[in-house]
């Protein structure tokens, strides 16, 4: 699979690292539970079809960049920086 850095341009799989489900909202600092928390960094989804994704191009510039992507073809369908 190749993945199109917005900073490098398109690159290999093997020089990005996935950083988890970028359509989860981050709960408010101090106002939620544990359980809260814990849920929003332990449970996942595993969709398949179209799914917003941090990723990190750690082999390069290092930068963190969310990717639209379908999980079924991997097929990239956007990005925002
Ligand atoms: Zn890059």
């Amino acid at each position: 699979m190749r993945i199109p850095c917005p900073y490098c341009g398109e690159r290999d799989l093997g020089e990005f690292t996935y950083g988890g489900d970028a359509s989860k909202a981050r709960p408010a600092h101090g106002s939620k539970g544990a359980k809260t928390w814990g849920d929003y960094v332990f449970v996942f989804e595993n969709p398949k079809g179209p799914h917003v994704e941090y990723w990190q191009h750690t082999l390069g510039c290092r930068q963190w960049f969310k990717l639209k992507r379908d999980t079924s073809t991997n097929e990239i369908l956007g990005m925002e920086q």
